[in-house]
């Protein structure tokens, strides 16, 4: 006979989930990888050449080796880097 109830083991909290579209953006940006035709990022990266972004997307792709957090934005693959007070800008290209 029990005396204590057994406790249950509390479930393990949800984690975010990376946003797909954005993994296979980044993927397609840094490794070469073409994303599946008809797929959200294939719009995407195709819309990229229509050349409208209303809000850039920053998402660090830096190493620590650098000296300035850099990054691209997920939307329009324009390179951005991080300012002193945080706040992302467009790199100008060279
Ligand atoms: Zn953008």
């Amino acid at each position: 006979m029990k005396l204590w109830p057994r406790r249950r083991p509390a479930p393990a909290p949800e984690r975010p989930r990376a946003n797909p579209i954005q993994t296979a953006v980044l993927e397609h940006d840094l490794l070469g990888i073409s994303p599946e035709p008809g797929s959200p990022a294939a719009l995407t990266i195709a819309l990229r050449q229509v050349g409208t972004c209303f809000e850039h997307d920053p998402v660090d792709t830096g190493t620590m080796a650098d000296a300035r957090p850099a990054g691209q934005c997920a939307r329009c693959g324009r390179l951005m880097i991080q300012d002193d007070e945080g706040c992302w800008q467009v790199a100008l290209q060279p």
